[in-house]
């Protein structure tokens, strides 16, 4: 019998992920619903432009349409490279032709509403289309003006960069011109939020950027409310042997929650930051702000008390408007993270309960994936990875996630690396092409 540890379950997801999606939609029925039935996606990420593939290749007789408001989408994932000028947003932009190629209607415009009685979405270009089922996957949204003095024109001179295109530039061109010995400031996020590993990971590549560029007197803050966070051992010990944490000349600083690092209040203009115990002051501040579901799902009525849009976990059916599926970033998902592989994994369950629903049909029983790399300097890398189930009796996703072995080798670090390498390509084509 193929039992999933972690070291088969990572060779088997890394080779199969473009070509055999078989862990998260394992009971997909073909071909099973009336011709012509609609379902609209709200989003192109890699949440619903999974979903428009998988629906249509399940069932070629639904009519799908992807309403997505950008031309071309520009993925977050391994954004961080290009923060340090070791990837081009070129290689981090995706059209839609691939995805039109399937049979998917994609149009470019924005959603400002749904109406889950009349089943219908409307568009800032004034168009309505209509659906027999509609899935919203429109990733994040910022809880703008939750930190004093940090809203949307403030982030034009201080980015966030975690909306990647304009933002990541922005961000890489204020690193670059940082004089040695400067200060960058990271305010780390509350839970929950878009990569929980992210921020952290964006540390390390920085550290590894001025380390490799001749500006090793520089340093990174990381000012965080939380006292955890993902990867945080394999993470300290990355920090501990490449970039002197621990000692006086550590280029990393982690504050926590505990140690005053919730940010209070921001001076955009002279870069100073008011945490809980301490004031900061910055070369470079990269504010990640508090979260939410994407703006849409607030509009349509999909969001919870929090922010978020609650699901049935089976089905990432809403729980709050019947025939409105919410996937990705802004749903609740029980314990799997915010991320592109949780997305398209999510995206693929939802396209067999959709194909099920249209065809009469109970939905079967799914599983769920995911794996996130973090690199966190030259050939060195490490993951943590989970196959989720939903528990029929808390009726939610639940699963225990693991990490890389703290004692894996410098072999094995290196070979995480080209892992989120080959991740990033299949993630791509399982997602777009
Ligand atoms: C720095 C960084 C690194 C990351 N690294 C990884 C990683 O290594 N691995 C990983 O798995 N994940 C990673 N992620 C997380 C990943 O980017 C997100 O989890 C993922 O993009 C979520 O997909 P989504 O489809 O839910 O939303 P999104 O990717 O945000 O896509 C939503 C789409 O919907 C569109 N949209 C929104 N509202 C509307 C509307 N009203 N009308 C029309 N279109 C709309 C948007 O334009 C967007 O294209 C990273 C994130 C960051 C910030």
């Amino acid at each position: 019998m193929f039992t999933v540890n972690r070291r088969n379950f990572l060779k088997f997801t890394v080779a199969t992920a473009a070509v055999a999606p078989v862990v998260g939609m394992p009971f997909i029925a073909r071909g099973a619903a009336a011709a012509g039935q609609k379902v609209v996606v709200v989003g192109g990420g890699p949440g619903g432009a999974t979903a428009a593939k998988y629906l249509k290749m399940a069932d070629p007789n639904l009519d799908v349409t992807v309403i997505e408001a950008s031309e071309k989408y520009v993925s977050c994932f391994l954004s961080n490279e290009a923060v340090i000028g070791e990837r081009t947003m070129d290689s981090l932009t995706i059209g839609f032709d691939d995805l039109k190629k399937h049979g998917i209607t994609v149009v470019i415009d924005t959603v400002t509403g749904i109406d889950p009685v009349g089943k219908t979405v409307a568009t800032k270009g004034g168009k309505t289309y209509a659906y027999d089922r509609c899935i919203v996957s429109p990733g994040v949204d910022f809880k703008w003006g939750a930190i004093e003095g940090y809203d949307e024109a403030a982030s034009e001179t201080i980015p966030h960069a975690w909306k990647a295109g304009p933002q990541t530039l922005l961000l890489k061109k204020q690193i670059e011109s940082m004089k040695d010995g400067g200060t960058v400031v990271i305010v780390a996020p509350p839970n929950p939020f878009r990569c929980p590993p992210g921020p952290y990971e964006r540390a390390s590549l920085l550290a590894h950027y001025f380390k490799t560029h001749g500006k090793t007197k520089s340093k990174i803050i990381i000012l965080d409310p939380k006292d955890d966070f993902a990867k945080k051992g394999l993470f300290i010990q990355a920090w501990t042997r490449m970039y002197g944490y621990g000692t006086p000349e550590s280029m990393i600083k982690w504050v926590p929650g505990a140690e005053g690092g919730k940010v209070d209040k921001i001076d955009p203009k002279a870069l100073t930051i008011q945490a809980q115990t301490e004031d900061f002051k910055a070369d470079v501040l990269n504010v990640i702000p508090p979260q939410k579901a994407g703006s849409i799902a607030t509009a349509a009525g999909l969001v919870n008390d929090k922010g978020w849009c609650p699901v049935n976990q089976k089905t990432f059916e809403s729980t709050l408007q019947a025939g409105v599926y919410v996937i990705g970033d802004a749903c609740v998902a029980g314990v799997m993270p915010k991320s592109a592989y949780a997305a398209n994994s999510q995206a693929k369950v939802t396209a067999a309960a959709v194909v099920a629903a249209l065809a009469g049909k109970e939905p079967g029983t799914p599983s769920y994936v995911n794996t996130c790399y973090s690199i966190a300097g030259h050939d060195y890398g490490f993951s943590v990875a989970a196959v989720y189930r939903f528990d029929e009796e808390k009726k939610e996703i639940v699963g225990k996630a693991e990490v890389t072995a703290s004692d894996a080798s410098p072999v094995m670090l290196k070979r995480e690396v080209s892992y989120a390498h080959s991740w990033f390509d299949n993630i791509i084509a399982d997602s777009w092409k």
